[in-house]
Protein backbone atom coordinates (compact mmCIF):
# COMPACT_ATOMS: atom_id res chain seq x y z
CA UNK A 1 0.00 0.00 0.00
CA UNK A 2 1.35 3.62 -0.86
CA UNK A 3 0.93 6.84 0.06
CA UNK A 4 -1.82 7.52 -2.52
CA UNK A 5 -3.91 4.94 -0.91
CA UNK A 6 -3.86 5.65 2.22
CA UNK A 7 -4.51 9.27 1.30
CA UNK A 8 -7.98 7.73 -0.03
CA UNK A 9 -8.81 5.32 2.87
CA UNK A 10 -8.44 8.29 5.09
CA UNK A 11 -10.43 10.39 2.47
CA UNK A 12 -13.12 8.16 2.24
CA UNK A 13 -13.01 7.47 6.06
CA UNK A 14 -13.76 11.43 6.28
CA UNK A 15 -16.40 11.24 4.31
CA UNK A 16 -18.54 8.55 5.88
CA UNK A 17 -17.79 10.08 9.09
CA UNK A 18 -19.23 13.70 7.42
CA UNK A 19 -22.42 11.70 6.26
CA UNK A 20 -22.42 10.04 8.92
CA UNK A 21 -23.05 12.99 11.03
CA UNK A 22 -25.76 14.65 8.97
CA UNK A 23 -27.98 11.74 9.01
CA UNK A 24 -27.42 11.83 12.61
CA UNK A 25 -31.04 13.05 14.72
CA UNK A 26 -30.94 16.27 16.09
CA UNK A 27 -29.79 16.77 19.58
CA UNK A 28 -32.69 17.96 20.44
CA UNK A 29 -36.67 17.53 19.80
CA UNK A 30 -38.15 20.39 17.77
CA UNK A 31 -40.14 23.02 19.46
CA UNK A 32 -43.78 22.58 19.61
CA UNK A 33 -44.11 26.70 19.69
CA UNK A 34 -41.79 29.31 18.91
CA UNK A 35 -38.87 30.12 21.59
CA UNK A 36 -38.88 33.49 20.55
CA UNK A 37 -42.81 34.73 20.07
CA UNK A 38 -44.71 31.45 21.63
CA UNK A 39 -46.90 30.94 18.33
CA UNK A 40 -47.46 27.07 17.70
CA UNK A 41 -45.28 25.41 15.05
CA UNK A 42 -47.10 23.30 12.62
CA UNK A 43 -46.04 19.83 12.95
CA UNK A 44 -45.32 20.14 9.52
CA UNK A 45 -42.65 22.12 9.78
CA UNK A 46 -41.76 20.16 12.65
CA UNK A 47 -41.04 17.08 10.48
CA UNK A 48 -39.72 18.97 8.18
CA UNK A 49 -36.69 21.11 10.25
CA UNK A 50 -35.88 18.50 12.67
CA UNK A 51 -34.98 20.28 15.68
CA UNK A 52 -36.88 23.13 14.70
CA UNK A 53 -37.06 26.19 17.67
CA UNK A 54 -38.28 28.65 15.64
CA UNK A 55 -41.18 29.81 13.73
CA UNK A 56 -40.66 30.73 9.99
CA UNK A 57 -40.91 34.52 10.94
CA UNK A 58 -38.43 34.52 13.47
CA UNK A 59 -36.09 31.94 11.36
CA UNK A 60 -36.43 34.79 8.84
CA UNK A 61 -35.65 37.45 11.14
CA UNK A 62 -32.89 35.54 12.62
CA UNK A 63 -30.88 35.19 9.24
ZN1 LIG B 1 -41.70 32.97 16.32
Amino acid sequence: MDDADRAGIEQERLEKAFLAKRTMPPSRPSATECIECKIAIPEKRRQFVPGVQLCVECKTLSE
